[in-house]
């Protein structure tokens, strides 16, 4: 039983009872209407409270029917509120804790309603990039007037019960006793005659004043929005009920639901929102699975990495012990830490105090014995193996039993790391993307021997410290850097048949890309590519590889720390300026190894860089280095930059189909094979030739 009924002195209280948010679901809907019935036979009842079980009223729908037949099983929550708003014996809803998108939605279908205050009131559907389609649009602007509630319903953000007190949503905020206020209340308005008032008959407010707020409403999301249609089309259906009146806009509503559950942008929002929760989990690590206190963090090496990785753990409220070789790096590595705090306070997004305080659980240390108490140890010295055996061999003689031991490596083979100590098992990559106090993506490393409860407990810290955390498997570059070596290693081959920095960029960058390979690589420092390239010379003399970023790198050109890279910058200013000089060593490089220059269509760049990725991520899956394809698309959305309304390459590749996908990377290896750059991965090929997708 997911829905309570109870009779107290003439008022039935219908309970909502389905843990954790009490999601409306078919039974809780089919429960409501239940009691809405029998409420209604029972003679000795005149008046219905609705309330919710536990710490919430409701959070909404029920996402673990999302995509089940059940979802769309009558009654559904339209016909549940036409039931409550109906019904001839008032309704009182009781709000606490949250009363979120379909939850609101309900509550806004009854005739009265108190809430607790602090519940967190909001229609967040926006953010799955769909509408309320239960009447939210139509209710709410006629419940706490046309501004807030577009503000509300195009933003998705909650907002607090008090701050809506001075509305018609709200008959009565309490500060305790929410149910006996709410059945005082049912029991006051049993008393009146009916009908009792619905938010359908209210007046939604002048035409003309409605008329502004629209159009500010529309300019304000132009720019924001200008790749989803969820925002525009709230703001269509709020205005359709302003101008055709109730039924006609919640009709329009529906239509609007309709159109956007089965857009692109839509799939795309839902599908990162389940691929967060699904990165979480890890098959083999079940969600019980003990963990370890984590309470004191030890970062060695206070390099570019380092820290940022000690700003997160000081962030969370962690102390953290920073160590370095020497006070000229140690202090470097502070006054980083300094300054990003203290630009942050600039920009007023952290008070000053907090900041101190923040800068204050950082404990900079020359000697490694002060990581004896630490429960985590996070390496981020130099990329070097023999540095890394060095480091390990020392923290393992130091560490007290139990503690973590992590690298930040980004190509380096943690079995090996993890061999350098006698306990492997306590060994777990830890990968933080570069600037590591801003982006949201950890790739967590498991090696051979890595325990479960150390990836447990890696897991749990990551979400303690606001991060996206994914499992990889050892391979070089994980997910993300071995998919976007593919992606770089065609964006040269295409300056040698005939692009320019410049057109390849653009033409990424329309696609929804934050930043180009080119503009990428200029900022990360192109020498960091030219080490791996040379490495992957030795170690793989069969791969073909363009030259033509080597011969960048020798002119000198690492990017924007140099003043010049494959653009030019001026002096203080990030701005990537075509280089005439780059251009013309393109040209002349191609000319000298013999490949005729053409004109490359912006679709042909595209599909070229895009098809890369999906390509060696196909692999990826295949080899069981990311376990599922959403955790690929969660790291190229929130570490890479890939256009969350097209939802990650897997995605990406689902949508366009696969077999189109196989038949384009065929046409460019047939047309310039590129070595073995081409070569297409047997599970690509697999799921287009049995339609499958690789999501689902
Ligand atoms: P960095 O050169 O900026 O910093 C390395 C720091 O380690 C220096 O301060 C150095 O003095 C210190 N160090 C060297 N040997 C040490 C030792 N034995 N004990 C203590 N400290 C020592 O390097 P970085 O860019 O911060 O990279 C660090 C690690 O993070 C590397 O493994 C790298 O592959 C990885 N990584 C880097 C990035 C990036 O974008 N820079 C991104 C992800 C991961």
């Amino acid at each position: 039983m997911t829905v309570d009924y109870t009779t107290h002195d003439g008022v039935a209280v219908i309970t909502l009872n389905n843990p954790p948010v009490n999601g409306l679901g078919h039974s809780t809907r089919a429960g409501i209407v239940a009691g809405l019935e029998r409420a209604r036979q029972d003679s000795q009842v005149s008046a219905i409270v609705l309330t919710g079980a536990g710490k919430v009223f409701c959070g909404g729908a029920d996402i673990t029917e999302f995509n089940t037949p059940k979802a769309t099983q009558e009654p559904m929550l339209g016909a549940v509120i036409r039931a409550l708003e109906s019904s001839a014996k008032p309704v009182v809803a009781a709000l606490h804790g949250v009363a979120m998108g379909g939850g609101l939605e309900l509550a806004l279908g009854a005739h009265y309603r108190v809430a607790a205050r602090g519940t967190q009131i909001a229609l967040p559907e926006v953010k799955l990039g769909i509408l309320p389609g239960a009447g939210g649009t139509q209710r709410l602007p006629r419940a706490i007037g046309l501004q807030r509630a577009l503000d509300m319903i195009v933003t998705g953000t909650p907002v607090m019960s008090e701050a809506l007190a001075d509305t018609a949503l709200f008959d009565k905020l309490v500060d305790a006793d929410l149910l006996a206020a709410a059945r005082e209340l049912a029991c006051e308005a049993a008393a009146r005659p009916g009908p009792h008032p619905t938010l359908r008959d209210r007046a939604i407010g002048d035409h003309d004043a409605a008329a502004t707020h629209i159009a500010s409403a529309r300019k304000q999301i132009a720019e924001t929005a200008k790749h989803f249609p969820a925002p525009h089309r709230c703001i269509d259906a709020i205005e359709a009920g302003v101008l055709h009146g109730f039924d006609q806009g919640l009709a329009f509503e529906r239509e609007c639901f309709n159109a956007l559950v089965q857009s692109t942008e839509s799939r795309a929002l839902r599908h990162a929102f389940f691929g967060e929760r699904a990165a979480g989990k890890i098959a083999d690590v079940p969600s019980d699975t003990p963990t370890r206190t984590i309470a004191q963090v030890c970062v060695i090496g206070a390099g570019t990495m380092g820290g940022g990785i000690a700003m997160n753990f000081a962030n969370a409220g962690l102390p953290v012990t920073l160590i370095d070789t020497s006070q000229p790096a140690l202090e470097r590595g502070l006054a980083t830490i300094r300054k990003n705090y203290d630009n942050t306070v600039k920009k007023g997004k952290l008070a000053a105090d907090v900041a101190e305080q923040r800068l204050s659980r950082i404990t900079p240390s020359l000697s490694y014995d002060d990581l004896k108490q630490a429960d985590l140890i996070v390496e981020a010295v130099f990329e070097d193996l023999s540095v890394k055996e060095q480091v390990f061999r020392q923290i393992d003689a130091l560490a007290k039993p139990d503690a973590i031991l992590a690298s930040n490596t980004s190509t380096l083979d943690l079995n090996r790391i993890a061999a350098f100590t006698q306990r492997p098992q306590d060994v777990v990559g830890m990968h933080f993307f570069s600037p590591a106090n801003v982006m949201k993506l950890l790739e967590v490393v498991r090696g051979e021997k890595t325990a479960k409860d150390v990836l447990a407990t890696v897991m749990k810290l990551a979400k303690k410290i606001g991060k996206t955390a994914v499992v990889a498997g050892v391979c070089d570059g994980f997910i993300g850097n071995r998919m976007i070596e593919q992606y770089v290693r065609q964006s040269f081959f295409m300056l040698e048949e005939g692009a320019l920095p410049a057109q390849v960029d653009r033409a990424i960058e329309a696609f929804g890309f934050a930043m180009g390979p080119f503009r990428m690589s200029d900022l990360a420092g192109n020498d960091i590519g030219w080490a791996i390239r040379k490495r992957r010379y030795r170690e793989h003399p069969e791969q073909r590889y363009s030259t033509v970023a080597d011969r960048l790198c020798e002119m000198g050109r690492f990017g924007q720390k140099t003043g010049g890279g494959w653009y030019d910058y001026a002096a203080g200013d990030r701005t990537a300026r075509p280089s005439q000089l780059v251009d013309e060593m393109i040209v002349a490089h191609a000319q000298e190894a013999g490949i005729t220059r053409r004109e490359l269509s912006d679709e042909e760049i595209v599909e070229r860089l895009v098809y890369a990725l999906v390509n060696e991520g196909a692999r990826i899956l295949d080899e069981g280095i990311a376990s599922k394809a959403s955790d690929i698309d969660m790291v190229y959305l929130t570490g890479y930059g890939f256009p969350l309304w097209r939802g990650g390459p897997m995605l990406y590749a689902d949508t366009v189909g696969l077999a189109e996908v196989e038949r384009a990377i065929g046409r460019y290896a047939a047309a310039q094979p590129n070595g073995d750059a081409w070569d297409i991965a047997p599970g690509l090929v697999e799921r287009a030739t049995q339609g499958r997708r690789f999501n689902g």
